[in-house]
C-alpha cells in the first residue's frame, strides 16, 4: 500500500529541474544568441557589402582619373601636333618618339593615324606598317565620327595579338578639320593603368575585374579570359544585374559555381562595369567565426548552468533527499511509531514533513482501528456458532474462521487450496429455503475426515481486502437433522398414543380448528376424524350434545361459577379443569354421562397453542359410586353405632368402676394383712387403668362424634409445663431420670387454648417419655416460631426410640411401635392417637423424631392466638 517509489522521484526531479532550466536558459539564451547573430550577421553583411561597394567605387574613380589624365596627356599631345608635321611621316614618327610620358603611359605604343585612318607613324616605329590602314577599328570610327576623345571598347591588337584597349584624341587644324587621330595604347596583358587591375587583390581571395556591357571581359586575373564573353546569360545572376545597370554589392553564384560577394561600379569615362568579387566564405568568415564562438559559449554556458542548476537542485533539495530517505525507510521497516526526525525548519519541506508525521500518526491510528476491528472481527468470526468462509470471484477461499475449520476438518491453508467448489462438491444453490428475509440453502460439504456433512449456508456480498467477494455462512445442521428425525419420530408416537388414548380426546389449536380426534372419540360420537378435522369447535359440540354449545375446553379461562352453570361437578385444578355432565348425542343417540377434563396445550416457550379435552364415559362408575355411597353411608352408620355403643358403654362402665373404685379404696384403707393388702393393691392398679382405658375410649369416642369442644382461655404454656414436671416428679425420681425445663425468651408466657387438652397432651407426652426410658434425661422446650406465628412445644428424652419406619404409624389409633411394647410397658395405643386427633382440632401439628435406642423427640406446633393484653 505505502509504496513510495520517490528514490526515482528524486533522481528524476534534480534531472528535470536541471534539465527544464538548463533548457528555458538555452531556450532564451539561444533565441537571444541566433537574433543577436542574426543581427550581427546582417550588420556585418550589409558592412561587408558597403566596404566592397566603397572599394569599387573608389577604385573605379581612381581609374576613372587615371585614365582622364592619361586622356588629357594625349589630348595635349594632340594639340602640340602641327599640320605640317603630316606632310613628313619621319617629323611625325619623331613627333612620336619624342613623346616619352606618353609612351611611359602606354607601354610604348603610340600611333598616328591619318585621317583616312592609315597608319602614319608609330613609335616604337615597326618596319613596314606605315600607310596600313587601320580605319576598320571601332576606335577609329568612333574618334572620326565623333570627332571627340574616345576610350575605345578592347580589341586584339594586331601587332602582338594581345587584348588591347586604345585611346583617341583627334586633331583638327586651324580649319577645325579632322586631318589625324593620335592613338595610345594599352595592352591588357601587362600592368599598366588597365592591367595593373589584375593584380589587384580583393581581400585574401578576391580579386576585381573590368567587363564590358557587350558583356566582354576587359580584365580579369586570369587574362586569358580578357576579350572573352564566357558568362553566359543566368550564369550570374547579378553580373545580369549589372549589364542592366545595377551598381552596388550582393551574393550570387559566379559562373564558377562559388559563391561570392560582388560589387559593381560602372566607369564613368567609359561604362564598363568594375567588378569586385570576394568569396563569401571569406567576407562573412567573421560571421562564421563569431556564430562558432557563440555556440561555443551557448555549450559552454550551458553546461555551466546545468552543473550550477545541479549543484544547487542537490543543495536545495537535500532536506528532500534526507526526508525521501527516512520516509523509505519507515516504509520498508514497517514500524508504526517511526517519525520524520530533524525537520523542525520553518520553509515548506519542514511543513512538509510535520504534515507528513501527521499524516503517518493519523494513518498509525487507522490502522490501529482497523487492526483492531480486524482483531474484534476475528475473535467474533472465531467464537461465532457458525462457520465463516471469505471467497473471492472464483471460489477461491480467502479466509475461513475457526468454526469452518471445525466443521469442515482442514486447516485454513488447506481450505485456501481445495477451494470452495472442491469443499462443496459442486452442490451450492441446493435445496434454497428462506429463513426470516435471510435466503438459506442446504448442500453437503465434504469434509477432510471424508465424512459427509449437511449444512445450511447463505451468502452474502461483501468486501474483502478491497475485493469483490462474498461470505458464505454455514452451519453444521447434522445434530439439527437429527433432532428434526427424533421430533418426526416423538409426533408420530405421540400422535399414535393420542389415537390409542382409551378416553375420547380432541384438541383445537388457537383459532379453535380441530386438530385431534382421536379413535376413541370417533368410537364415542361416530363422528370420524377426517370429517371433524379443521371444524371449528363449536361444531365439536354437536356429535357430543346434538346441537352446538360451549364444551368444557372453551371455559377454561371462565370463573367457576360459569362453568358450573352448565357442568356439574367442576373441578379447578389449575391448569386442569374437569367437570361431568350427560351428552344426549353419545353412543347413537343412547347418551351418556361423561367426564371430561380440559386443558390448555403451551409451546416450549410457553406460549398457548391450543386447548385439549378428554372425556371418559361414567355411566359405570356413576352406578358404582351411587352403590360405593350407600355402603358408605351404611358403613358410617355402623361405624356411628358402634362410637355411641362405646361410648355409652365406656360411661356405663365408668359408673361401676367408681364405685368399684371408691370401695376398693376405703377397703385398702381398712386393717388388711399383707397378702390382702397386696391384692387389693392390685385391684386398685387394674381399676385405675381400666378407668383410664375407659376415659381414653371415651374420648376417643367424643372426638370421633364430634362432641368435644374446644375452650378458649387465656393459659401459661410454663405453668403447664411446670405443673406436669412435679405431677410426675416420683415417677421420675423412681426411675432417677433428670428433667429439664428450657423456656426460650421469645415464648409469650400467655395465650389463647384449651388449657384441659393441652395439659392431657403434654401430660401423655410426658408419661411415654418416662414410660419409654429407663437411664438419661427428659428436656422439654417452648419456643416461638417466628415465621410460622405458632409455638413449638418438643420434648426429648433419651429412651428406646421409635424405628424410622414407625414414626408416624404411632399415632394411630391402636398402634405400638413394637408387638411387645404392651407386654413390656403397658399401654393401649391410644394416647398418641388421642394427642393427634386434639393437635388436628387445634390446627396444629404433631409429629416424632427418633433414632432406635438413643431416644425420641414429640413435636407439638400449635397455632398462636395471643390475647388482645398480650396484642
Ligand atoms: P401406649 O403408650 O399406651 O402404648 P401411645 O399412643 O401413647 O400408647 O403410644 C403408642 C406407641 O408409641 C407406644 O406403644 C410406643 O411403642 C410408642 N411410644 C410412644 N411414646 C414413646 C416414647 N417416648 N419412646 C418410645 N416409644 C414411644
Amino acid at each position: 500500500m505505502r509504496t513510495f517509489k520517490l528514490a526515482a522521484a528524486k533522481q528524476s526531479l534534480k534531472l528535470k529541474v536541471t534539465l527544464i532550466t538548463t533548457l528555458v536558459f538555452l531556450f532564451f539564451c539561444s533565441g537571444l544568441g541566433i537574433w543577436g547573430m542574426k543581427y550581427f550577421k546582417n550588420s556585418l553583411r550589409e558592412a561587408a557589402y558597403s566596404q566592397q561597394f566603397s572599394f569599387v567605387e573608389s577604385l573605379a574613380g581612381s581609374i576613372d582619373g587615371k585614365l582622364g589624365i592619361v586622356q588629357d596627356s594625349l589630348i595635349s599631345s594632340a594639340k602640340r601636333f602641327s599640320p605640317e608635321l603630316l606632310k613628313s611621316p619621319d617629323l611625325a614618327q619623331q613627333f612620336l618618339d619624342q613623346r616619352f610620358a606618353l609612351l611611359d603611359i602606354f607601354d610604348n605604343a603610340l600611333f598616328l593615324f591619318s585621317a583616312e585612318g592609315a597608319l602614319l607613324a608609330e613609335s616604337p616605329y615597326r618596319e613596314g606598317r606605315r600607310g596600313k590602314d587601320f580605319s576598320y577599328r571601332p576606335y577609329f570610327k568612333t574618334t572620326k565620327a565623333t570627332g571627340l576623345p574616345q576610350i575605345c571598347e578592347p580589341y586584339i591588337s594586331s601587332i602582338n595579338n594581345l587584348p588591347a584597349t586604345m585611346l583617341t584624341a583627334p586633331i583638327f587644324d586651324s580649319s577645325g578639320a579632322l586631318i589625324a587621330i593620335l592613338g595610345g595604347r594599352f595592352n591588357l596583358m601587362t600592368n599598366n593603368v588597365l592591367g595593373g587591375l589584375a593584380e589587384l587583390k580583393n581581400g585574401k581571395s578576391g580579386y576585381v575585374y573590368l567587363y564590358s556591357t557587350e558583356r566582354i571581359m576587359i580584365m580579369h586575373p586570369d587574362r586569358t579570359r580578357i576579350m572573352k564573353n564566357d558568362v553566359p546569360v543566368g550564369a550570374n545572376i547579378l553580373l545580369d544585374k549589372a549589364v542592366s545597370g545595377f551598381e552596388g554589392s550582393g551574393e550570387t553564384v559566379n559562373s564558377r559555381g562559388l559563391h561570392t560577394l560582388v560589387s559593381f561600379k560602372r566607369l564613368k569615362s567609359t561604362g564598363w562595369i568594375l567588378g569586385a568579387n570576394l568569396p563569401t566564405e571569406e567576407a562573412f568568415s567573421a560571421v562564421k567565426t563569431a556564430s562558432k564562438s557563440f555556440l561555443t559559449a551557448m555549450v559552454l554556458a550551458g553546461c555551466l548552468i546545468a552543473i550550477s542548476i545541479w549543484a544547487l537542485m542537490y543543495r536545495l533539495l537535500a532536506p528532500l533527499t534526507e526526508m525521501v530517505r527516512q520516509v523509505t525507510a519507515v516504509n520498508a521497516s514497517g514500524d508504526e511509531k517511526q517519525v520524520l526526525e530533524g525537520f523542525s525548519r520553518p520553509d515548506e519541506i519542514g511543513l512538509l514533513a510535520r504534515a507528513f508525521n501527521k499524516l503517518l500518526k493519523k494513518l498509525t491510528q487507522q490502522q490501529q482501528i482497523v487492526r483492531h476491528s480486524e482483531l474484534n472481527f476475528r475473535a467474533l468470526a472465531d467464537n461465532a456458532q457458525d462457520g465463516f468462509l471469505v471467497t473471492g470471484r472464483k471460489g477461491e477461499i480467502l479466509y475461513a474462521n475457526q468454526r469452518a475449520t471445525d466443521i469442515s476438518g482442514y486447516s485454513i491453508n488447506e481450505l485456501r487450496q481445495k477451494g470452495l467448489e472442491t469443499i462443496f462438491a459442486g452442490q451450492l444453490g441446493l435445496k434454497v429455503s428462506t429463513k426470516g428475509s435471510q435466503t438459506l440453502c442446504e448442500a453437503e460439504i465434504q469434509c477432510k475426515s471424508g465424512q459427509i456433512v449437511p449444512i445450511e449456508f447463505s451468502i452474502a456480498e461483501t468486501k474483502w481486502q478491497n475485493r469483490s467477494s462474498s461470505l458464505i455462512t454455514f452451519q453444521d445442521i447434522s445434530e439439527q437433522k437429527k433432532i428434526n428425525a427424533a421430533l418426526r419420530d416423538s409426533q408420530r408416537q405421540l400422535s399414535e398414543i393420542f389415537e390409542f388414548l382409551p378416553d375420547a380426546t380432541f384438541a383445537f389449536d388457537n383459532n379453535g380448528k380441530t386438530i385431534g380426534w382421536n379413535r376413541a372419540t370417533e368410537e364415542m360420537t361416530g363422528f370420524l376424524k377426517e370429517e371433524m378435522l379443521g371444524k371449528d369447535s363449536s361444531f365439536c359440540s354437536i356429535p357430543f350434545y346434538g346441537y352446538r354449545r360451549t364444551i368444557l375446553c372453551e371455559l377454561l379461562d371462565q370463573d367457576f361459577d360459569d362453568i358450573a352453570a352448565i357442568y356439574s361437578n367442576v373441578t379447578l385444578a389449575p391448569p386442569t379443569i374437569s367437570a361431568e355432565s350427560f351428552c344426549p348425542a353419545l353412543y347413537g343417540g343412547k347418551g351418556a354421562h361423561i367426564w371430561a377434563a380440559a386443558a390448555t396445550l403451551y409451546s416450549s416457550t410457553g406460549e398457548k397453542v391450543g386447548v385439549i379435552e378428554s372425556i371418559r364415559n361414567i355411566n359405570e362408575l356413576k352406578e358404582t359410586m351411587a352403590q360405593l355411597d350407600k355402603a358408605r353411608q351404611a358403613a358410617e352408620a355402623a361405624d356411628q353405632a358402634k362410637s355411641d355403643f362405646l361410648a355409652t358403654m365406656s360411661h356405663e362402665i365408668k359408673t361401676p368402676m367408681n364405685g368399684i373404685l371408691g370401695m376398693t379404696q376405703l377397703l385398702a384403707a381398712t386393717d388388711l394383712d399383707s397378702e390382702q393388702k397386696d391384692l387389693i393393691d392390685s385391684v386398685l392398679l387394674s381399676a385405675k387403668h381400666l378407668m383410664s382405658l375407659l376415659n381414653d375410649i371415651l374420648d376417643l369416642s367424643k372426638i370421633q362424634a364430634g362432641k368435644i369442644h374446644l375452650t378458649h382461655e387465656e393459659i401459661s404454656l410454663p405453668a403447664i409445663i411446670s405443673d406436669a414436671a412435679n405431677s410426675m416428679r416420683p415417677l421420675l425420681e423412681q426411675k432417677q431420670l433428670e428433667l429439664i425445663s428450657k423456656i426460650a425468651e421469645n415464648c409469650p408466657p400467655v395465650f389463647l387454648g384449651d388449657p384441659l387438652r393441652i395439659r392431657q397432651i403434654i401430660f401423655n407426652l410426658l408419661g411415654n417419655a418416662i414410660k419409654f426410658t429407663e437411664k438419661g434425661r427428659i428436656e422439654m422446650r417452648l419456643k416461638r416460631i417466628e415465621n410460622e406465628n405458632a409455638i413449638l412445644f418438643s420434648i426429648t428424652d433419651t429412651g428406646i426410640g421409635i424405628p424410622q419406619d414407625k414414626t408416624e404409624q404411632i399415632f394411630e389409633v391402636f398402634e405400638q411401635a413394637d408387638n411387645s411394647t404392651t407386654r413390656r410397658y403397658g399401654g393401649t395405643g391410644l394416647g398418641l392417637a388421642i394427642c393427634r386427633k386434639l393437635v388436628t382440632l387445634m390446627e396444629g401439628r404433631i409429629w416424632a423424631e427418633s433414632t432406635p435406642a438413643q431416644g425420641s423427640t414429640f413435636y407439638v406446633a400449635l397455632p398462636l392466638q395471643i390475647t388482645a393484653q398480650e396484642d
